[in-house]
């Protein structure tokens, strides 16, 4: 039996359009929009692309985007004072740092900047504290995504052993909690745990966020498990997951195909947290 496909690029698109809905709504009733503000240092090209597609799915949902592009040796003091004057700005509700910054650039300090009420990424250390007392104001958007994903295909979390495979801050750690929190029995595995496939084939729901193409195989997988592929590898021009697509899709009951699973989620979940952060700005509250 093959895997269902979880179609991410679906599931985002009905996300963003329910955010142009509410974006519209708030507009009729306040006459404002949620406005979001990237910065984007340097010249990265990478980091532009991923940029301009933000921006891009503002424009469509209705909200403000405005992007910052100070230069690639802009100093620390210099970023920061761009920071401090968006957190005063009433038009802009979230702010986004595209990550990484350039080696000189201290990215905690940055990061620490931005007004917690505004920290769309959920990034800043009281994000990630609200994050793991499970009073999340932001979770961040890949993780937020992976949950949205599972919600919407239905598939049932609590109880259910879950195993992420990676450990960073900004995919499997804040994912680790909010399977936790959704009452998942969770293990993380990372670089030196010692018999990966063990821990893999235990798992109800697999989450692959390491960033190695393929490396999660077949033989890895539980029956019937649910997997959902993080990683974004290109190989030879072309994207692959941290999955062996082929070799696990016979074995899993449901599946993230890459690209177009995690990835547009990802997106979507700016644009909802975004919103979120204009409703509970004091032009929207009680609206
Ligand atoms: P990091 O490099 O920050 O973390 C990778 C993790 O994988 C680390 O915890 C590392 O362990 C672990 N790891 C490395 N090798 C192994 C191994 N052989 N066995 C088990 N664990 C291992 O990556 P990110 O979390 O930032 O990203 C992971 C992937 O997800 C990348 O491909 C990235 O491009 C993609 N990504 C996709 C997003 C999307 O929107 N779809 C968003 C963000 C990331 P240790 O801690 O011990 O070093």
């Amino acid at each position: 039996m093959a895997a269902r496909i979880i179609d991410g690029k679906r599931i985002a698109a009905e996300i963003r359009e329910e955010v142009r809905q509410r974006v519209q709504r708030l507009r009729e009733t306040t006459g404002k929009v949620p406005g979001l503000a990237v910065i984007l240092v340097g010249d990265d090209p990478a980091s532009a692309t991923y940029v301009r597609s933000k921006t891009k799915a503002c424009q469509e949902a209705g909200i403000l985007s405005r992007r910052l592009t100070p230069p690639g040796d802009v100093s620390q003091s210099d970023l920061l004072c761009i920071v401090q004057e968006l957190n005063r700005d009433p038009e802009i509700h979230g702010i986004l740092v595209q990550l990484p910054l350039p080696k000189h650039l201290d990215e905690r300090a940055v990061l620490e900047t931005v007004d917690a009420a505004k920290d769309v990424d959920g990034f800043t250390f009281a994000s990630i504290g609200r994050l793991v007392e499970n009073h999340p104001l932001f979770a961040p958007c890949t993780p937020a995504g992976i949950l949205e994903l599972l919600d919407r295909e239905e598939i049932a979390i609590p109880g259910k052993r879950a195993v992420v495979v990676g450990r960073s801050e900004i995919v499997g750690k804040p994912i680790s909690l909010l399977l936790l929190h959704r009452h998942a029995t969770v293990t993380i595995c990372h670089s030196r745990t010692v018999d990966l496939a063990a821990e893999t084939r235990r798992a109800d729901i697999l989450v692959a966020a390491v960033g190695k193409p393929r490396m999660i195989t077949g033989e890895m997988i539980k029956p019937g498990a649910v997997v959902i592929d993080v990683g974004i590898n290109r190989i030879e021009g072309k994207l692959v997951g941290d999955v062996d697509f082929d070799s696990v899709a016979p074995v899993a009951s449901a599946i993230t195909p890459v690209p177009g699973g995690v990835g547009p989620t990802t997106v979507a979940m700016l644009l909802k947290n975004t919103l979120r952060a204009f409703e509970i700005s004091p032009t929207a509250v009680g609206v």
